[in-house]
């Protein structure tokens, strides 16, 4: 797990990062306008500024990636190479391992689902972001039940793997911070868990990433995924770094141009491919590089601001609306690990005698703040936290409750370095 930073005594400690839209003043698609506040981070964050000036600033010289002589086509390529090792900086990875770009978080975990070695089980919380939770469909996957304390999460996996048969390869997803409760996961232990029992593991960290520094050799996860929008990216890319092996023995997630060194016809009218055994592999097609761009842009911004004065400032905030709400005795937020669990600004409530959908809307649009109402795609994780069944929702979205009835889903505030 991240070591927590104690709170800040000194609420100025930092300066919020400058971000598009903090309050931003936005048409509405009924017509006219509202200053609103976003507070939808966990969703996805605004844009830094600096990340708006670097793109802004890159978007003339834009060109093609791996696929020209030119200028242009050579600075873009210098780029989004660059781009991969201030990943792999910031993520403080292994020498040896790659960061393939992607589009997402999701996106990240269906291309390791897709390279699993065969017969590779797979172990997930119950509690996982779907994200995190579906893409193993193809593989025996072992579900566990949600813990409620840090140390059950660790002993409820170590159980598990060493109960499984046959002994073959084996994979570990955990997210780093929760999109429902914000709750940090002992991610450094259940690493040492898994380890010690054979397994490798994968890092869901859409939601640490953006909040916390996150270092691969002194967590010792295997791979790491997140998402450019949830890190102030918001230019459609992702990353998945890590040790190179999986990557490189499996076929290539998508197959195209990029992703092959040498195509030739044979003799018998089929056609043999000699694949890359770089990141490349897995990034057939041209590759997103403003979105590539953009991510590095971020992962600069945050590392410069300092993730120490960031979470203490965050620290700060996430104590000041947890004491809101305490003040309302219809309030309950939602919490796995309890009120003194290390967390990161994402904050999920229910409100007695409030449908959540309506009580969202009703902040929305009479007090101008923007936060997420529904089930954050993290379905059997928030039926655990109310401690009842749901009715029927859309995939991320809110089921209807009748007025007056218990709420059946739950709010969330999410904010960050730009808040
Ligand atoms: N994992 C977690 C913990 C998330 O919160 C999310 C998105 O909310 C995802 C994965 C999926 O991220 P994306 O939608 O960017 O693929």
């Amino acid at each position: 797990m991240p070591a927590p930073v104690a709170p800040a005594a000194d609420p100025a400690c930092a300066e919020p990062l400058a971000v598009l839209g903090r309050d931003v003043t936005v048409p509405l698609v009924t017509g006219g306008e509202v200053t609103y506040a976003a507070l939808d981070y966990a969703a996805s964050a605004p844009a830094l500024q600096r990340v708006w000036d670097d793109v802004a600033a890159y978007a003339p010289y834009y060109g093609s990636v791996h696929r020209g002589a030119g200028y242009l086509s050579q600075l873009s390529t210098d780029l989004f190479e660059q781009s991969r090792v201030t990943v792999a900086e910031f993520l403080d990875c292994r020498p040896a391992d790659q960061v393939v770009f992607t589009r997402s978080t999701t996106d990240s975990l269906n291309l390791l689902a897709a390279v699993l070695p065969a017969g590779c089980q797979v172990f997930v919380f119950e509690t996982e972001h779907h994200a995190s939770l579906l893409p193993w469909v193809d593989a025996e996957v072992t579900y566990l039940n949600a813990p409620r304390t840090p140390a059950e999460a660790v002993a409820t996996l170590e159980r598990a793997l060493a109960d499984r048969q046959p002994h073959g390869p084996a994979l570990v997803c955990v997210t780093g911070a929760s999109n429902v409760t914000g709750e940090l996961w002992p991610v450094k232990e259940l690493a040492a868990a898994a380890h010690a029992h054979g397994a490798r593991i994968v890092l869901d960290a859409a939601q640490l990433a953006p909040h916390h520094p996150v270092s691969v050799q002194e967590l010792d996860v295997d791979w790491v995924a997140f998402s450019g929008h949830k890190l102030y990216a918001p230019f459609g890319s992702g990353v998945l770094a890590g040790r190179a092996d999986w990557l490189q023995e499996a076929e290539p997630y998508l197959a195209g141009g990029g992703a092959s060194r040498k195509v030739a016809r044979r003799e018998d009218g089929g056609v043999d491919v000699e694949w890359h055994t770089t990141a490349a592999r897995h990034e057939a097609g041209s590759p997103n590089v403003i979105g590539v761009y953009s991510i590095a842009s971020a992962c600069k911004a945050l590392t410069e601001a300092g993730f120490e004065s960031l979470v203490a400032r965050e620290h700060h905030l996430i104590a000041k609306v947890r004491a809101g709400l305490a003040e309302v005795p219809a309030v309950r937020v939602l919490s796995l690990f309890g009120d003194d669990a290390p967390r990161v600004g994402v904050i999920s409530f229910v409100v007695d005698g409030w449908n959540s959908s309506h009580f969202a809307a009703a902040l929305s649009a009479e007090y101008g703040i923007g936060v997420r109402d529904g089930l954050f795609c993290a379905h059997p994780l928030v039926r655990t936290l109310l401690g009842s069944e749901p009715q029927e929702p859309g995939e991320c979205g809110a089921p209807e409750a009748a007025p007056g009835e218990r709420s059946l889903n739950a709010i969330r505030v999410s904010f960050g370095a730009g808040t």
